[in-house]
């Protein structure tokens, strides 16, 4: 009979780092499914993108521990059934902290050694007012605390190009950012944007404030005229100039949309390679043909090797 052994896990930040040499990684990010069908398809998504070799895995966190079971349940199948590194993410949003230091410890059980420690946003308008559990965090830094205090994890945190919804402004936002990482935070990754110029603002930022800690661009493809509307929503990043002009012909099309916004989401990738970016990390929404495409364009991952 065999027994089947943990595989031994890498931090992300290793995955990052180890690479420079062989050039820049991908990783991806997915959510944890509602039901049987939505499993299936994370798991087609999952074995479809294993084979080019993403530097980690992650899995967000629902709005309150509404998905804190499927969180824990995907990433830990993730870490026992792939040969992939994975990370979990982590909201403070009506948790106390015995009940995130009780998570925290089913992740380590489940072998799962990095975390995106995030706050979350209130619970039903995520542009409302926030009040922290009383038990519980206010802002991410304390969690990055938290997590470091509870093992040995590696710690990403969120990072916000044109500014958290709530920021007062730029520097506000960067001071919140350094306080991050300040407290812990290994590596940061970012909201999703589709023009590179806040990105490098923030990155060079963070450098001329002496801090080394990686800065991943959070890459949402651009497949459609819904993700383009709900983009500016989502990540308070304004729509670039002329992105709506250029998609203008697609607006009844939606082949050539998506085949048009593989092309522009291609040309940002490109542009934050050539920007020597260590990684770019993308958001999959559970499907892996488009990153697997765009994988493959830009040489990363087993691509390159194979190519
Ligand atoms: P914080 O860093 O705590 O910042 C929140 C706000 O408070 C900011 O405006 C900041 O400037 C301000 N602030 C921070 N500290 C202080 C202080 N001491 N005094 C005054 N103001 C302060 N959400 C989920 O629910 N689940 C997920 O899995 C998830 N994953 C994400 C992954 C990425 C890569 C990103 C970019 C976002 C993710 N989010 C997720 C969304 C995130 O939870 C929200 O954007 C949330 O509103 C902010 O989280 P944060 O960790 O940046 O919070």
């Amino acid at each position: 009979m065999t027994t089947r052994t943990a595989q031994p896990r890498t931090s992300v930040i290793d995955r990052i780092g180890a690479r420079e040499s062989t050039g820049p990684v991908f990783s991806v990010e997915f959510f944890p499914p509602k039901d049987a069908r939505g499993e299936a398809e994370l798991w087609r998504a999952i074995r479809r993108l294993e084979p080019l070799d993403p530097a980690f895995v992650s899995v967000t966190y629902g709005a309150g521990g509404s998905s804190r079971d499927r969180t824990i349940r995907t990433t830990a199948r993730i870490a026992s059934d792939t040969t992939l590194v994975p990370m979990a993410h982590l909201t403070a949003v009506s948790h106390s902290r015995a009940e995130l230091r009780h998570v925290i410890g089913s992740y380590a059980a489940a072998g799962i050694s990095n975390v995106l420690a995030v706050r979350g946003d209130p619970p039903g308008d995520p542009l409302g007012e926030w009040t922290a559990h009383p038990e519980g965090l206010t802002y991410a830094d304390e969690l990055v605390r938290l997590v470091r205090e509870s093992g040995s994890f590696c710690v990403g945190v969120a990072a916000f190009p044109y500014g958290h919804p709530r920021s007062a402004d730029l520097d506000a936002d960067l001071a919140r950012l350094l306080v991050k990482i300040r407290a812990g935070a290994d590596f940061a990754i970012s909201q999703l944007f589709w023009e590179p110029t806040g990105f490098l603002r923030l990155r060079d930022r963070l450098a001329a404030a002496g801090c080394d800690a990686p800065l991943i661009p959070g890459i949402m493809p651009l497949l459609s005229a819904k993700t383009m509307a709900k983009g500016p929503e989502l990540s308070g990043a304004p729509l670039p100039a002329g992105l709506a002009e250029r998609m203008a012909p697609y607006a009844d099309d939606p082949a050539g949309f998506r085949a048009a916004g593989l092309d522009l989401t291609t040309e940002l990738c490109q542009t934050l390679l050539a920007e020597g970016v260590r990684g770019l990390h993308f958001y999959t929404m559970n499907r892996s043909p488009a990153t697997a495409d765009l994988v493959g364009r830009l040489g990363l991952g087993r691509t390159a090797v194979s190519a």
